[in-house]
């Protein structure tokens, strides 16, 4: 059996001797390198880390797996989170996995049917509000106050910690840090974290310039203000008053790197090309790493000798609305050899 992620990085965690080791499989996830976008848009090695290989589809379970084994040790009984998705799945697989209570406030209409799917049946308590994100958010840092529920946002610096590991795996596979690291940017945990994991692992000899994109309907942090309506189809980005603002802040000024953000458009033809080009489903937030790249580029960065990654977050398999909306109606054939054959060979 691998090492599960507490036993492989423990020294970076925080770990005690009473913190149990609990595992459903997560991190050790494959960074692929790419077989054709790199040489079409000209980048000297582009890889792609994919988190949706994570047990319930996103690289959430990498904190989770830690907050919930502080949870654990701390002697709670109950989880909470607000979440657009991804969040619920991890902490209601996890709080499942560990006899946990877990109740999760999303806001109403606004989730992809696939995560919902998943925190029910792992038997969280699904509150849906009739509010965003921020209000949802809002509502859960009020609750944890007066009862005795481990709040599993970002919010809880262990899933930080648990996230940074990812970083270390870039390195432990490329040898070295990558020159760039493309990364979607919602509540900007994961770029605070990543940017940590890569000051704390002393394997690599540089650090990356740290690229974050939100979606440009969700661009507090470009426009430099709370978006109070935040809009974007990548449903995991959609936040308008991100919790680690000033993390992602600092990612960004301590390597040299920028955060921009993409349309919803430009987030649709990468979520496409990374499906069509490279076998690679992510969901669209995920695609907002690409489509970040695809800007850069078109904005006259050369990468031409540069070693790229691009995070992608979580699957693509959780979000089949987005996928099928611009697909075209299947066509019906009749149950005939030759029908069938005729298309094909039309196709060839
Ligand atoms: C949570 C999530 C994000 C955003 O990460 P932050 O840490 O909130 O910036 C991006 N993509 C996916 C798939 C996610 O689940």
């Amino acid at each position: 059996m691998r090492a599960c992620l507490l036993e492989k990085y423990r020294e970076f965690l925080p770990l005690t001797p009473e913190t149990p080791i609990i595992t459903l499989g997560e991190a050790d996830t494959p960074l692929v390198r790419s077989l054709r976008l790199e040489k079409e848009l000209g980048i000297g090695e582009l890889y792609f880390k994919l988190e949706g290989c994570n047990p319930t589809g996103s690289f959430k379970d990498r904190g989770m797996v830690v907050a919930v084994a502080k949870a654990l040790e701390a002697g709670s009984r109950a989880l909470i989170c607000a979440s657009t998705g991804n969040t619920s799945a991890s902490a209601a697989a996890y709080g499942a996995h560990c006899g946990l209570k877990v109740f999760v406030i999303v806001p109403g209409g606004y989730i992809a049917l696939g995560k919902l799917s998943q925190a029910i049946t792992f038997g969280a308590e699904v509150l849906s509000i009739d509010g965003n994100f921020d209000k949802a958010l809002g509502m859960v840092r009020a609750l944890i106050q007066k009862h005795p529920i481990t709040l599993v946002n970002s919010l809880n610096l262990h899933r930080i910690e648990g996230q940074k590991t990812a970083a270390f795996e870039i390195i432990d596979t490329l040898g070295d840090a990558p020159d760039y690291l493309f990364i979607p940017v919602g509540n900007a945990g994961n770029i605070t974290a990543y940017w940590r994991g890569f000051v704390q692992y002393q394997k690599a000899s540089k650090r990356p310039r740290m690229m974050g994109f939100q979606a440009e309907g969700a661009a507090p942090i470009v426009r430099g203000g709370v978006v109070a309506e935040p809009k974007t189809i990548a449903t995991a980005i959609r936040i308008g008053n991100p919790a680690s603002w000033q993390g992602a802040l600092a990612a960004r000024d301590e390597s040299s790197g920028v955060i921009d953000c993409v349309s919803d458009e430009e987030i649709l033809t990468a979520y496409k090309l990374l499906a069509s080009e490279e076998g690679i489903f992510g969901e669209p937030a995920s695609a907002a790493s690409l489509a970040g790249v695809i800007k850069m580029i078109k904005g006259e960065l050369k990468l031409s000798t540069a070693r790229v990654v691009c995070v992608i977050t979580g699957t693509g398999l959780k979000d089949p609305d987005t996928a099928l909306k611009s697909a075209p109606t299947l066509a019906e054939f009749p149950a005939q050899l030759e029908a069938v054959e005729e298309v094909i060979v039309s196709k060839l």
